[in-house]
C-alpha cells in the first residue's frame, strides 16, 4: 500500500454514493471545528453531501469560521514571478510544454529579475512566488540561487517562495540555505493512469518521484511545502481526497501539515493539446472544494490564483480561502511589458484587479488585506506553524500583522484607497483582544508613520 495515496481506499470510498443525512454533515463539521483534521470516510461525506445539496450552505459557512478561527479576517496577498517558460517536459495541458512551437519563450537575466520584482515591490507586494518550468540551465539550482539572492539584495521583497520541479536532496538544501518560503510542487493529478497519459514525456512523467518530492524536501529542512491538484484533468472527487491523504501523510510524519494546499484549475493555453478540462469541475464545485480544504487541513493557507474569474475569487473569499494572488502576469518579463503576451503566457489569467483593487474588494467587504511575512522570519514555520494555528494561538499575531503591513501600502503604495485603509486600521486596532499585544500595536503603527518599516510580531 502506498502511505501518501491509497488510491484503492479512495476508489471504495468514492463508490459509496449512500446519501449522508444532514446530522451525519454536521458532526463531520463539528469535528472539523476541533482544528485537527478529517478522515478520508469524513471528506467522502462531505463530497456526496455536497454533490447532493445537502447542508451545501452549512460546508461552506463553517469553512469560513474555521479560517476565521486559525487566521482571523487576514486574506494574505501576494504576486507570482516568472523565471522562465523553457521546459524539457510535455505536460499536455500546460504553455510552456516542450514540443508546443506556438510559445515564445523567454528566460529573465538577473537585471530582468529585479526589474520585475522591483515593480512588483512598487506595487506593494512583499511576498512573491518564483515560477519556472523545468529547464537543466534555465532553472538549474545556480540559477534559481541567484534569482532568489538577487530579489533579496536589490529589492525590498521580503520573501519569496518557490514553484519548481522535484529536486535531489542536495539541492533542497541549497534551496533552503537560499532563504525561501514555501515550496511547491503539484502533482497536478494523483491519478496515475491519468497522470501517465498527460505527462507525455520528460522527467515529470515519473509519478513517484513527483509524489515524493515534498518528503524530501521536509528532510531538507524545508518545512513550508504546498501541494495541489491540476484540477480538471480527472474527476476532483479523487483528487480531493488525494490531497487530504497527501496532507494527512505529512502531517504523520513530519508533524506538520502542508503549509499551504493551491486550487489551480485548469485554464487554456495557447498551443496545448488538452486546451478544456477532461473532467469538468463548476463553479460550486470549486466552492465545495476550497471548504473542503478548509476543513480537511484546517491550518494550510487555501490559496487561489488569478486563473478564476473575480466573481469567483470574491466568493471563496467567504469559504474557508486564506491566501489570494493579485495583478498577475504568467509570461516570464511580464510585468515591464504594457500589454499582455498571451502567446508567451503559461496560461489564461481571468482577474486582472491589481493589488490595490483587490486590497479595496477586500476591506470593503470586512476582512482584512495583508502583507504578512512574518512567520518564514522569525521561525514559526513546519511543526512549529503547525502546532500554533490548531492551538488557536495564530490569529492573534494575524490581526496585527496585518493592520502593520497594511499601513505601510496605506503611506507607500495606496492611491484612491488610501482613507478606506486608514479607517479599517483604526476601526480593527479595537479588535485586539490582548492590552499589551494593542498598545505594542498602536506603537509600531506610530513608528511606521514615522518613516520605520518592516515591524511585526
Ligand atoms: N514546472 C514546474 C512544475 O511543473 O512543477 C513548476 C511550475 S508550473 C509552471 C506551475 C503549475 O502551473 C503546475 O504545477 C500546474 O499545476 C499549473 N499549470 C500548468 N498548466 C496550467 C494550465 N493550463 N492551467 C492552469 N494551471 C496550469
Ligand atoms: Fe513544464 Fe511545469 Fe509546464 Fe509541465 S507544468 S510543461 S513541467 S512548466
Amino acid at each position: 500500500m502506498n502511505t501518501i495515496v491509497d488510491a484503492e481506499k479512495i476508489e471504495f470510498l468514492l463508490n459509496d454514493k449512500s446519501v449522508p443525512s444532514s446530522g451525519d454533515v454536521y458532526s463531520v463539521i463539528e469535528k472539523a471545528k476541533k482544528l485537527k483534521g478529517l478522515s478520508l470516510e469524513d471528506v467522502s461525506i462531505l463530497i456526496n453531501a455536497g454533490n447532493e445539496g445537502i447542508a451545501f450552505d452549512e460546508i461552506l459557512t463553517a469553512a469560513q469560521e474555521v479560517k476565521e478561527t486559525c487566521f482571523g479576517k487576514r486574506i494574505v496577498l501576494f504576486a507570482p514571478l516568472y523565471l522562465t517558460s523553457e521546459c524539457i517536459n510535455n505536460c499536455l495541458y500546460c504553455g510552456f510544454s516542450k514540443d508546443n512551437k506556438e510559445t515564445a519563450r523567454n528566460t529573465l537575466s538577473k537585471d530582468e529579475v529585479i526589474r520585475e520584482a522591483g515593480y512588483l515591490e512598487k506595487m506593494g507586494f512583499n511576498r512573491l512566488l518564483l515560477v519556472a518550468g523545468e529547464s537543466p540551465k534555465s532553472s538549474s539550482i545556480e540559477k534559481i540561487e541567484e534569482t532568489v539572492r538577487a530579489i533579496y539584495d536589490h529589492t525590498d521583497v521580503r520573501i519569496v517562495h518557490v514553484n519548481a520541479a522535484p529536486m535531489t536532496l542536495e539541492n533542497l538544501k541549497r534551496l533552503k540555505k537560499s532563504g525561501i518560503g514555501v515550496y511547491q510542487v503539484f502533482q497536478e493529478t494523483y491519478h496515475e493512469e491519468t497522470y501517465q497519459k498527460v505527462h507525455a514525456s520528460g522527467p515529470k512523467r515519473d509519478y513517484q518521484k513527483r509524489l515524493q518530492a515534498l518528503d524530501l524536501a521536509m528532510e531538507a529542512g524545508l518545512d513550508d511545502v504546498g501541494i495541489g491538484a491540476l484540477l480538471g484533468l480527472y474527476d476532483w472527487r479523487f483528487e480531493v481526497m488525494a490531497v487530504v491523504s497527501h496532507a494527512t501523510h505529512l502531517f504523520r510524519k513530519y508533524d506538520a501539515w502542508p503549509h499551504t494546499i493551491s486550487v489551480p484549475r485548469l485554464q487554456p493555453a495557447v498551443g496545448s493539446p488538452i486546451l478544456s478540462p477532461p473532467y469538468e469541475v463548476t463553479d460550486r464545485d470549486f466552492k465545495l472544494i476550497c471548504a473542503i480544504y478548509r476543513l480537511a487541513v484546517p491550518t494550510a493557507g487555501v490559496v487561489v490564483s488569478t486563473r478564476e474569474p473575480e466573481a469567483l475569487r470574491d466568493e471563496v473569499l467567504k469559504c474557508g480561502v486564506s491566501q489570494i494572488s493579485a495583478g498577475s502576469r504568467t509570461d516570464p518579463g511580464g510585468y515591464s511589458q504594457d500589454d499582455e503576451h498571451y502567446d508567451a503566457s503559461q496560461f489564461k489569467t481571468n482577474d486582472h484587479r491589481s493589488l490595490e483593487e483587490m486590497v479595496e474588494h477586500i476591506a470593503k467587504s470586512g476582512d482584512l488585506p495583508s502583507l504578512c511575512t512574518s512567520c518564514y522570519r522569525v521561525g514559526r514555520t513546519g511543526p512549529v506553524f503547525t502546532d500554533s494555528v490548531s492551538h488557536e494561538e495564530m490569529a492573534r499575531y494575524c490581526l496585527p500583522n496585518s493592520l502593520l503591513t497594511l499601513k505601510e501600502f496605506t503611506l507607500d503604495h495606496a492611491n484612491g484607497s488610501r482613507k478606506l485603509c486608514e479607517a479599517v486600521i483604526e476601526k480593527n486596532i479595537s479588535n485586539i483582544e490582548d492590552e499589551k499585544l494593542r498598545k505594542a500595536t498602536v506603537k509600531k503603527l506610530a513608528d511606521i508613520e514615522q518613516g520605520k518599516r518592516d515591524l511585526f510580531f
